[in-house]
């Protein structure tokens, strides 16, 4: 562990993550920093990334970024939570809603309310006590005073990418364009240094944040710390990502649905749909398929 102060970030990598990093560091404390953000246009982004959860309304709080501006750039809507269908049977479903159900008190949880009701034979279906709930399943919504439903975007995290640029450039950070072509660590402590650009050009820092995507450039190539394998409880590892036109008004919440190999998602954007098949790449469905 060093005590030296930073002043030089390094951000490796421009997809969602690295200007998130970017747009985060130089807006909150920027001015004590010299951020580098090094992105390749040559290997590009993953792109796919459409679906968030409500902490990004956090975050933008955090940035201070207006909703309209931020729906409008990535042709964003909005997702009171998720619709999983045929998960358990073929036919069920139900939707996992953002937010708190029912209204606890002084006296007690919801829940204790909720169950003595269900005994005098007065209460509804918990989730009847969701107003995410109910506003998903009616395909209805509305920004509420005092953040009075939990809610959370579909966008496109391309877009996403290229507005949070904006936010993190008028704030001080610096984009290279470049691919890392070697990672140069210290002999003794084995820290990152600095990273050799394909041009020759190297760039040294004091904090190296690593948003290289699934290579994990610096933590998993450089650094030896790999991801655990999870892969005997998720057996998918491999997925197709399919945009298609929009032809009605996008509902608020995600589709996940059960399929006869892996899963499928269904998000919908302002213009389009994002489509996605989730499965087991030996299983052998793209064969199958004649996909890619
Ligand atoms: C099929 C699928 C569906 C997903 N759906 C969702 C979802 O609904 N919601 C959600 O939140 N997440 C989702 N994710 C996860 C999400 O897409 C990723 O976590 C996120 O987009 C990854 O962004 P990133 O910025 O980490 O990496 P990337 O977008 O891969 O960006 C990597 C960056 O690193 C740069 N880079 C890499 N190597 C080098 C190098 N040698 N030199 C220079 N630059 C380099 C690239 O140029 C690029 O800018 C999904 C992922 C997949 C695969």
């Amino acid at each position: 562990m060093t005590t030296e102060k930073v002043t030089k970030v390094v951000i490796v990598g421009g997809g969602t993550a690295g200007w998130m990093a970017a747009a985060s560091l130089a807006r909150l404390i920027g001015q004590h920093l010299d951020i580098s953000l090094i992105e390749s246009d040559e290997i590009g982004t993953v792109g796919v990334g459409e679906a968030t959860i409500p902490t990004m309304m956090t975050l933008h709080q955090l940035l201070k970024i207006n909703e309209q501006e931020f729906l409008t750039a990535v042709q964003g809507t909005f997702k009171l939570g998720i619709s999983f269908e045929n998960w358990k049977n073929i036919g069920e479903s139900y939707i996992h809603s953002f937010g708190l159900t029912g209204q606890d008190c002084w006296a007690g949880g919801f829940q204790h309310f909720w169950l003595k009701g269900k005994e005098r034979g007065i209460s509804e279906d918990f989730g009847h006590y969701s107003a995410e709930l109910m506003a998903a399943k009616a395909g209805k919504f509305a920004v509420l005073p005092n953040n009075g439903l939990s809610y959370a975007y579909h966008m496109d995290a391309s877009l996403y990418a290229k507005f949070l640029r904006k936010i993190a450039e008028a704030a001080g950070a610096q984009r290279v364009e470049g691919k890392i072509v070697k990672v140069n660590t210290d002999n003794n402590s084995g820290n990152i240094e600095s990273v050799v650009l394909d041009s020759g050009r190297v760039i040294a820092g004091d904090l190296f944040i690593d948003c290289s995507g699934f290579r994990g450039l610096l933590i998993n190539e450089t650094l030896q710390t790999s991801f655990d394998d999870w892969s005997q409880w998720l057996p998918c590892d491999s997925a197709i990502a399919v945009q298609t036109a929009s032809v009605s008004e996008p509902i608020p919440y995600t589709r996940s649905i059960a399929r006869e190999a892996g899963w499928q998602w269904r998000i919908p954007l302002q213009s389009r749909v994002g489509n996605g098949l989730v499965f087991r790449e030996s299983l052998g469905l793209r064969r199958k398929y004649g996909c890619c």
